[in-house]
């Protein structure tokens, strides 16, 4: 049996999805910046997937620029927001995926801008007053909070962050890869200035995702070249891959309600699971408060088979992960395990779900761990 439950890294294309591309890619090849009918054609289907992705999220289809993903949009943001709109101070956590907190090392060690790192708890919360504390002791601030995590599955929340930085002038930023298409965002009612999104995440294609920014902000491109997306990015459009993750974004939204429950629901199961078959076992996702309803990071006993885990599950069939995307297939070095003193002796291996995963595959999963502790410890 083969078993996928590495869905945060990134999921399997719905075929649905491949069927849409497919179409467009029969269809429709004329370079949408091309002034005669194939052109026309194409540039009618990227403002369209623009207008339908803007009403999804209750934005305005300008606040919406298509990108390579979200490591791309969250580049931008950060980067060009300290170079287009004054900001000297930037306030984030040390659970931030690295699009975001690489980058910010990379500006702060170039002496760019100011970095403050919120504290976290166990389970990788920041503390709102330390976070007011901060942003009424400094001017030209920008918050970026990831609105999930992806490894552990904290949620942030990000109505209150968005009210304080309101309160306080500053500008929200949030990295909402793990959620867009998994929780409704309605962004008339969030206070959030930039949110990021990548379709990989959700049953679309690899290499595309949108950046929102709020229309009261302006931003200036950071990829020049060329007058596509509004003068805000250059470079021909991946149109293959925008049909594809509105398609995915369309499928997701119609039916999440279905998926939350069916997904919540099978996490449950692997929960209850694991507390039986294994008492000692500690999970580094809060299960008791409300955390990414997809992701579920455990600790397992210590043993001296931690190196080999990972490998071990995927010997079986059992794809998940020890650390974030970028790390997949490695239980070593997750800046995130760290910040929430995870302890190191234990082997952390996180499952995440799709609206394909089983309890066949579950038990199956429960099955082969039992075993791995049975022959090995
Ligand atoms: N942010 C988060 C929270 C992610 O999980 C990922 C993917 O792992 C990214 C950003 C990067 O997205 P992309 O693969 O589109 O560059």
């Amino acid at each position: 049996m083969k078993v996928y439950l590495d869905n945060a890294a990134t999921t399997p294309l719905a075929p649905e999805v491949m069927q849409e591309m497919f179409a467009v890619m029969q269809d429709k090849f004329g370079n949408p910046s091309s002034i005669h009918s194939y052109g026309r054609e194409v540039r009618a289907m990227i403002e369209q997937s623009r207008k339908t992705i803007a009403g999804l999220f209750n934005v305005t289809p300008g606040e919406i620029i298509f990108t390579s993903g979200a490591t791309e949009a969250n580049n931008m943001v950060l980067r060009c927001s300290v170079r287009d709109l004054g900001v000297k101070h930037i306030i984030s956590s040390p659970i931030e995926h690295h699009a975001v907190e690489h980058t910010l090392h990379e500006m702060e060690n170039e002496g760019q801008v100011n970095v403050h790192w919120l504290n976290v708890d166990r389970h990788g919360c920041i503390d709102l007053n330390e976070l007011e504390k901060l942003l009424a002791a400094n001017e030209n601030v920008l918050v970026s909070l990831m609105h999930a995590n992806n490894e552990i599955g904290t949620l942030h929340p990000i109505n209150e962050i968005g009210n304080l930085c309101r309160k306080h002038n500053a500008i929200f930023h949030s990295d909402t890869v793990q959620t867009v298409a998994h929780y409704k965002l309605n962004l008339k009612e969030i206070p959030v200035d930039f949110i990021t999104c990548s379709a990989h995440k959700f049953h679309g294609p690899k290499g595309i995702g949108f950046l929102y920014t709020n229309n009261r902000l302006h931003l200036k491109p950071m990829i020049t070249g060329g007058s596509q997306e509004r003068n805000m990015r250059g470079g021909t459009e991946n149109v293959y891959g925008i049909a594809g993750m509105t398609k995915a974004l369309q499928l997701a939204y119609q039916q999440l309600e279905k998926e939350q429950g069916q997904i919540s629901a099978l996490r449950s199961y692997m929960i209850n699971r694991l507390k039986k078959d294994f008492p000692d076992v500690e999970f580094n996702t809060d299960i008791h408060n409300e955390s990414l309803y997809t992701v579920l990071n455990v600790s397992f006993p210590a043993c001296d088979f931690a190196e080999m885990f990972l490998f071990n599950l995927d010997i079986q069939g059992i794809a998940a992960s020890g650390g974030s995307a970028c790390s997949s297939g490695s239980s070593t070095g997750s800046h995130v395990l760290n910040a929430i003193g995870a302890d190191a002796s234990r082997p952390a291996v996180r499952f995440s779900f799709s609206r394909y995963n089983t309890i066949e595959e579950v038990d199956y999963v429960m099955e082969k761990l039992k075993e791995m502790y049975a022959v090995k410890a």
